[in-house]
């Protein structure tokens, strides 16, 4: 069979017009959108994944900056930090990146993030108000993986959809979008039993649990949708998702491919978000 590539570009690509253009209209009116990211690590991922968010922000005409605290700074500091930039009115959105130093847990921290600048949607009260269907920002990822299947006229109500990795701020946040969108929902994790059987059962997978190459044409029935939220280092350096694309492929009727596929839906959602959160602060 063949499979279709779930590519995220062409929908990356409306979401960021729409976005530069609500970012326009915000700074004619003298309130142009600012997001502030805050750093506390000596990461270089992270410090790689800083600068394509300030450059993705800067082609959207969108005021990005950085606070670094350095690897070592206590959760107060961090949480001052987070509390002092969603007091300031000059400052639209906050986002904290991962990893966090030693010892601070990011539900130690997150918070202190306002849920109205919490465009990553991390912070307990954000969670909360996904899970009861309130208004919020939910994290980028896990919309990206829903808008990104609507975009490919993929049904989800009624849908089975295996979801591989329970994290706060993947694999949760996303079974809650799905459940939204009337899908039935197993999220499975590192203590499933029998995690081929799982997926095998799904009409549509989704790979969340930062393994490369954990899905194989073993873990996907014929025709499912596969979508690939993985991002792994390979053995050469180069970006793989959680998905063995060369076993899966002729089996599965689509799969997202990785890079290309989740990853630019994420980004240009969060710039969304901070141009949402603009507007509603100058409301
Ligand atoms: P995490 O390490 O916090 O969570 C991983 C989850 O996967 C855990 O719940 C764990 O139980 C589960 N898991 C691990 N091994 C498993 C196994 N063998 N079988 C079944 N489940 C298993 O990771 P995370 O922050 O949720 O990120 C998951 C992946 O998504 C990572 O590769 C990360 O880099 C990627 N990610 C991508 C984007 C994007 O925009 N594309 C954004 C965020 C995270």
């Amino acid at each position: 069979m063949d499979t279709i590539s779930l590519i995220g570009k062409e929908l990356a690509a409306a979401l960021n017009s729409d976005t530069a253009e609500r970012a326009a209209a915000l700074t004619e009116r003298g309130a142009a959108p600012r997001l502030v990211l805050v750093v506390a690590n000596d990461d270089p991922a992270s410090g790689w994944y800083v600068k394509s968010l300030q450059r993705a922000a800067g082609r959207l005409g969108i005021d990005c900056d950085t606070v670094d605290l350095g690897a070592t700074a206590t959760a107060d500091a961090i949480r001052s930090q987070l509390r002092g930039l969603c007091a300031d009115i000059a400052v639209d959105a906050v986002m904290l990146q991962t990893p966090l130093p030693d010892g601070v847990a990011l539900q130690d921290v997150s918070s202190a993030i306002a849920a109205a600048k919490d465009v990553d949607g991390v912070s307990p009260h954000s969670l909360g108000l996904l899970a009861t269907g309130l208004p919020g920002f939910p994290p980028a990822t896990s919309e990206a993986v829903v808008e990104l299947a609507k975009h490919h006229d993929i049904p989800l109500a009624g849908k089975h959809v295996a979801v591989v990795g329970r994290s706060n701020v993947v694999g949760k946040p996303l079974a809650q979008l799905l459940l939204a969108e009337d899908a039935t929902v197993t999220v499975c994790h590192s203590r499933t039993t029998d995690l081929p059987a799982v997926t095998a059962a799904a009409d549509i997978v989704v790979a969340a649990a930062g393994r490369a190459g954990l899905i194989t044409g073993d873990h996907v029935r014929e025709g499912a949708v596969v979508i690939d939220v993985g991002t792994n280092e390979g053995p050469d350096g180069k970006i793989v998702g959680d998905v063995d694309a060369a076993s899966v492929q002729g089996k599965a009727g689509a799969l997202s491919p990785v890079p290309g596929g989740v990853g630019p839906v994420t980004t240009a959602l969060l710039m969304r978000h901070v141009v949402r959160a603009a507007e509603a602060s100058r409301a």
